[in-house]
């Protein structure tokens, strides 16, 4: 009789295990149901900020594959589905749809419930208006919203990349937005020295920073909206609330059943995936994985980790051999006119990991600096002083800059010192780059503090 695979969470992580793991067993050895409490699945969350912000105009155009698409393909998916509790005793889990409770039994059961956004219990931050942002069906009621009620003012809670994001897409479209951040700078993935590029880059489109401030609640209406945000003695006007606080991973499900948690919130794993129950494995946001670099346990939510995560479950749930190796955290957005990229370890990081830190920041080009269309770019790297070994990078600038960071992440990642780094055999021609590549020049500089 055919194993049954029963997988909660219908976005990358799960759907990308339910693909492989269909590739590798047909139906007659292996049933895969998927519950997924939204509509969708298989959706790009990266996408959402340009569908609020009108770059993509259709929200099916983030849908990789529908439920009836993934269907075609011998795995039953099932919508609005809502997970509520795991049997791990009886091999079962507890799902609501349409309003009524039922049991499903699992031979094999996936995790991969995402994370959810951070929600401070604050003072009216009930109000209908205040948005979390994490699945396509949140981003839909926030451009409905837009539509609909017409905003004038808007407050993004939290300078994160996901806030940024939407303070820019609320900006394309005519909302007058502001920004509480409760550290010196946005973007506090990067350091202090870096994020103010970013709010440099902010504040020319007209986004209002106010950065140190942290916000204390939220005035409402008799109609149940906010009116205003209130962050030390100012008090904002808003029309419409974003939440970008950051996420935290979604493993309530996996603590209410015994299954380990750890520090960081996510669920634990091993390199294959497994959590510590028989038979349930967990893939994607709500997990933590191994720094790299700092050798940490942390939680880090990104796409890139969930679709090579549930590529492992999905090998290693049908027998086969895969192993996540963990991560260092590298990660990319546009933020109005800037590519903001990081790797590694940030200074202040590496000192709590126990490294001695020491940084080098170059400002060059994106091409020759006599080639047209060359465009300014900064990159920070950061090594050991002890060891010369090379710890982070962060990179802002225009267009062309950004990716760059892969390059330096691949030399992070197999533990180069900064003077290996900086003699490593990258390409060159005028129209690409000068003849120092911005990262091998950042690392040079690094590699001549440590020398
Ligand atoms: C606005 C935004 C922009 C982003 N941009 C980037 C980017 O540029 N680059 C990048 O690498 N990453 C980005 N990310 C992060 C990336 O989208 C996530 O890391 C990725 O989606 C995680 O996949 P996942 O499958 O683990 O979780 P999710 O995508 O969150 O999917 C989990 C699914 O599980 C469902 N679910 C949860 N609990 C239950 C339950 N009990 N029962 C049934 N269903 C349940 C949820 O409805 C959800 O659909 C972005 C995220 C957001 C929100």
């Amino acid at each position: 009789m055919a194993r049954r695979m029963v997988i909660v969470g219908g976005d990358a992580g799960g759907m990308t295990a339910a693909a492989v793991a269909r590739r590798r067993r047909d139906e007659e050895d292996l049933q895969i149901v998927a519950f997924e409490r939204t509509a969708h699945t298989s959706y790009s969350a990266c996408g959402i900020p340009y569908l609020v912000g009108g770059v993509v105009t259709d929200a099916d155009d983030l849908v990789v594959r529908t439920p009836a698409s993934h269907r075609g393909r011998g795995v039953d998916v099932r919508i609005g589905h809502d997970v509520v509790g795991l049997d791990l005793a009886r091999r079962e889990i507890v799902v609501v749809a349409d309003g009524s409770e039922r049991r499903e039994p699992f031979d094999l059961l996936l995790l991969a419930t995402g994370a959810q956004p951070v929600r401070p219990r604050l003072p009216g931050i009930e109000a209908r208006n205040i948005f979390g942002l994490q699945t396509l069906a949140d981003g839909l009621d926030i451009r409905r919203m837009l539509e609909h009620e017409r905003p004038e003012h808007a407050v993004v809670v939290g300078g994160g990349y996901i806030g940024l994001e939407m303070a820019e897409a609320l900006v394309a479209r005519g909302v007058k937005v502001a920004v509480v951040e409760a550290v010196d700078q946005p973007m506090s993935t990067l350091d202090l020295d870096m994020g103010a590029l970013v709010a440099d880059a902010l504040r020319a489109i007209g986004v209002e920073l106010h950065l140190g401030s942290a916000v204390d609640g939220f005035d409402t209406g008799s109609d149940g909206a906010v009116s205003a945000v209130r962050a030390g003695d100012r008090a904002l006007a808003a029309d419409i609330v974003i939440l970008g606080l950051g996420v935290k991973p979604a493993s309530t499900l996996a603590r209410d059943a015994g299954i380990e948690v750890g520090t960081s919130g996510g669920i634990v794993t091993d390199a294959q995936m497994r959590t510590s129950a028989e038979g349930v494995w967990a893939a994607g946001d709500c997990v933590e994985v191994r720094h790299r670099v700092s050798g940490e346990a942390v939680s880090i939510s990104l796409g890139t980790y969930a679709n090579r995560q549930g590529r492992v479950a999905g090998i290693t749930m049908t027998d086969g051999v895969a192993t996540f190796p963990g991560v260092i955290g590298t990660a990319i957005a546009k933020i109005c006119a800037y590519e903001v990229a990081r790797t590694g370890l940030r200074e202040q990081d590496a000192r709590r990991a126990g490294f001695d830190p020491v940084s080098a920041r170059v400002e060059s080009t994106t091409r020759a600096g006599y080639f047209p269309g060359a465009e300014p770019v900064t990159v920070k790297a950061i090594a050991d002083r002890g060891t010369g070994r090379l710890l982070g990078g962060q990179i802002v600038g225009k267009s062309g800059a950004g990716k760059r960071i892969d390059v330096l992440a691949a030399g992070i990642w197999n533990e180069m010192t900064a003077e290996e780094f900086a003699m490593l055999d990258l390409s060159y021609a005028p129209p690409f780059g000068p003849v120092w590549d911005p990262v091998a020049l950042a690392a040079r500089k690094v590699a001549d503090l440590v020398a």
